[in-house]
Formats: C-alpha cells, structure tokens, sequence
C-alpha cells in the first residue's frame, strides 16, 4: 500500500475511489496481449505515460473512468490499448467501441494512433463521410432498399468521430447505426466537448447514450483539465466511477 502510495506521488498520480488496482510501472505490467506491447514500441514508446500507467489497468478491468491529465500526456493511447484488447479483433457485430472526439481532425489523429497501436488486428472504422452517405443513402431510397440493413452488413468495430456525425446517423429513419454493441464509450478532450456553453453537447451526449443500450456499455471520460461540471456529470451517469488526476489539479 505505502509504496503503491509512493510510486503514485513520485509520477504526479491522484486517484479517488474505490479498489483502485496498481498502476502499471512497464508495459509489460499491463499484461496485455503480445502484439499490443510490441506496437507501442514500434511507435517508440519505452514506458507507459503516468496517465497510461494508471488508466489503463483501471480500463482493463471495466472501470468507469475520469481521467484528467495535460494536453501531450498520452491519454490517445491510455483508452486505446485497453479497447483494442477487449475487442480483440473485427466482428460483424456493429460498432463495439465509440470515441467521441471535438473535431474531425483530433477523429482522424485518433484513429491514425489506433491503426499503429492495433497493427495486425485489422479493425474497421466507420463510417463513410457525410456526403458519401447521404449519396449512398439517396441512391438506397430509390432502390427501395432499407439503410439499416445496409449499414447493419458494414463491417465495422471502432467508431470514432464527432458527435454531431454520430446524432446524424442516428436521427436518419431508421437510424443508419445501430450502437447497440457498444462496450466503451470514450469522451475525449471533453473539456472541449463541453465548452461550447450552449446546451450543445450536453444534449448530444444524452441522445447517444440513449442509443448505447446494451447491458455493458461502459464509459470513460477524457480531459486535459479538471471541470466540475465535468466531473459533476460523470458521477451522475458512471457507476463506480473512478477519478484519475495527473499533475495539478487545475493546470
Ligand atoms: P494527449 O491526448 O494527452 O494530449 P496524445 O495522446 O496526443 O496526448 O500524446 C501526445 C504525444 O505523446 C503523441 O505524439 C504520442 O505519440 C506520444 N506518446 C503517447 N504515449 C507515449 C509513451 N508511452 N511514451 C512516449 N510518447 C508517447
Ligand atoms: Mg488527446
């Protein structure tokens, strides 16, 4: 206990809640699959990143996390790793995991770390383009063939875009996604997410978790500053939520 204390000082970790596991000193620690420790190393990461040491064991065992550390600090990876070993591999089960990201640029960035942290694995993303889709989708109307059975033979794994894209997708009739599946909703730089003041996100946030219905979904929360309001959300809607803090608290 004292030296789990120590080792979590000595890397600027602050965690509250309860049965918090050990935070991981190498990637070995993770006790991931093989491949996984071998791609982080081909992206030329030695060790984990004190984010990434305590996340991503908490993540591992399904624990609903906030987790608060600096822009540049490795949170991309700290909810990758531990999503690309849940999943595994590509399934034709619909989108499993859904990161929500404030722009399509930050989206994109996300997924190239996703491709080289799952190397090997072959996930899919979705989904088309806006434009793409809604040319699709006219095109399926005059042929007069239902869109969610078009979109439900998309093989697909990993979603990860903005949420104004996913509250398109879903306010089509029928909805084009079906998130269903979901195990891991990620917000990420949801201090962004939430900034814009307006009820905005708020509201978007509530419509897909509505739509994430299935028994495991679970939730991790991202943010380069510590938001009350933030926070205040995320004890309302995440179960045994644990708060992970690295360096000041509201730098
Ligand atoms: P954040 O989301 O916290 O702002 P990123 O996930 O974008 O940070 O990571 C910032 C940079 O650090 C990226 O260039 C990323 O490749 C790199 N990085 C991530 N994890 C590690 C690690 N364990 N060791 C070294 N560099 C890392
Ligand atoms: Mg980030």
């Amino acid at each position: 206990k004292e030296e789990i204390n120590h080792y979590r000082n000595l890397n600027n970790i602050s965690v509250v809640g309860r049965h918090i596991p050990e935070p991981a000193k190498t990637f070995d620690d993770f006790n991931v699959d093989q491949d996984i420790i071998d791609n982080l190393r081909k992206c030329g990461y030695e060790e984990p990143t004190p984010i990434q040491k305590q996340a991503v064991p908490l993540m591992l065992q399904g624990r609903q996390i906030l987790g608060c550390a600096p822009t540049g600090s490795g949170k991309t990876a700290a909810f990758l790793v531990p999503i690309i070993q849940a999943l595994q591999g590509p399934r034709r089960d619909g989108f499993r995991a859904i990161i929500l990201c404030p722009t399509r640029e930050l989206a994109k960035q996300t997924q190239r770390e996703c491709l080289k942290l799952s190397e090997g694995r072959d996930f899919r993303y979705g989904a088309k383009s806006s434009k793409k889709f809604g040319k699709d989708m006219l095109k399926m109307k005059h042929a007069a063939i239902n869109i969610l059975v078009y979109t439900r033979n998309m093989i697909s794994d990993i979603l990860i875009t903005t949420p104004n894209r996913i509250c398109f997708l879903l306010k089509q009739d029928p909805p084009a996604i079906s998130l269903s599946n979901i195990q891991w909703l990620v917000i990420d730089e949801a201090d962004k997410l939430f900034e814009t003041g307006s009820r905005g996100f708020w509201d978007q946030l509530s419509e897909i978790l509505n739509a994430c219905d299935g028994e495991s979904r679970k939730i991790a929360m991202f943010s380069a500053t510590y938001t009350p309001a933030v926070a205040k959300w995320c004890v309302h809607n995440m179960k045994g939520l644990v708060r992970v803090t690295v360096g000041q608290r509201n730098s």
